[in-house]
């Protein structure tokens, strides 16, 4: 299997990294192909616009998503685009691992959404949506931290409802691409938790990831 880990905190010894490296570790001891593409590390540039292309179809009226199809169509996205989405079609497994900032994914990490799921390559121009979706074949989870704790995000939590608060990504980006969205892995709060604590939430996602056959899409 081929697994592709989008990487999106800026330090290296946060606890959102170190589930990104257990994921990493334990995949490549099973015999997997783990690529990362460690965001900050890369200094990815997350915003979308002309700089995504070679050459524009219209540069008296810049339009995002048909530039994207044009590209798509006529190899025109630039290295960085290109090498993403190469990385991204290889994947069988694709986990998106970021601390959850205001509600959503850091925006180095909705970045890379908007520009390597781009129209014409993942979604529209004859290509489907959801059940339909280009990328049915593969599977995709979030691996996330939050601040708050986990009583703060149950269904009478003062934050909400967290599959409520997740919606947006899970099906909004992973499985309006067409991908199984398996139910996300949540380490709440590290930051108040003992180490001991902590630990019991790395050997959680161990087993979370030996699991991972067995794990039902949400939608
Ligand atoms: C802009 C912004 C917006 C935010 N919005 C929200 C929000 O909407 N909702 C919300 O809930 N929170 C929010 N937060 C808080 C954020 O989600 C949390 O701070 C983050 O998820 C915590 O994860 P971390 O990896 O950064 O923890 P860290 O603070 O990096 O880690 C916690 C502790 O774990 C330790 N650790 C690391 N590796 C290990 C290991 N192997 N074993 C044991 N201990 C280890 C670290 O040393 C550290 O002491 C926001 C933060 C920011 C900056």
């Amino acid at each position: 299997m081929n697994v592709f880990i989008i990487h999106a905190h800026p330090e290296e010894k946060s606890f959102s990294t170190t589930l990104k490296n257990i994921a990493v570790e334990y995949f490549n001891e099973q015999g997997n192909e783990v690529v990362v593409s460690d965001l900050y590390a890369m200094k990815f540039n997350p915003v979308g616009g002309s700089n995504d292309f070679e050459e524009l179809s219209n540069k008296e009226f810049f339009k995002y998503q048909l530039e994207q199809v044009n590209a798509f169509n006529n190899n025109l996205f630039t290295h960085e685009v290109k090498q993403e989405m190469e990385k991204f079609l290889k994947a069988d497994l694709v986990i998106l691992n970021f601390p959850l900032w205001w509600f959503s994914v850091p925006a180095i990490l909705k970045g890379w959404v908007d520009r390597i799921f781009a129209m014409g390559f993942a979604y529209g121009a004859g290509k489907g949506v959801y059940d339909s979706g280009a990328f049915k074949n593969k599977k995709a989870f979030c691996c996330l931290t939050t601040g708050g704790p986990e009583a703060a995000y149950g269904s009478n939590g003062k934050n909400g409802n967290l599959e409520t608060i997740l919606y947006h990504i899970n099906h909004g980006m992973l499985y309006f691409v067409g991908m199984q969205t398996l139910p996300p892995f949540v380490g709440f709060s590290p930051a108040r938790k003992t180490d001991e604590e902590r630990n019991e939430v790395i050997e959680k996602y161990k087993l979370y990831l030996k699991n991972i056959g067995n794990h039902q899409p949400i939608f």
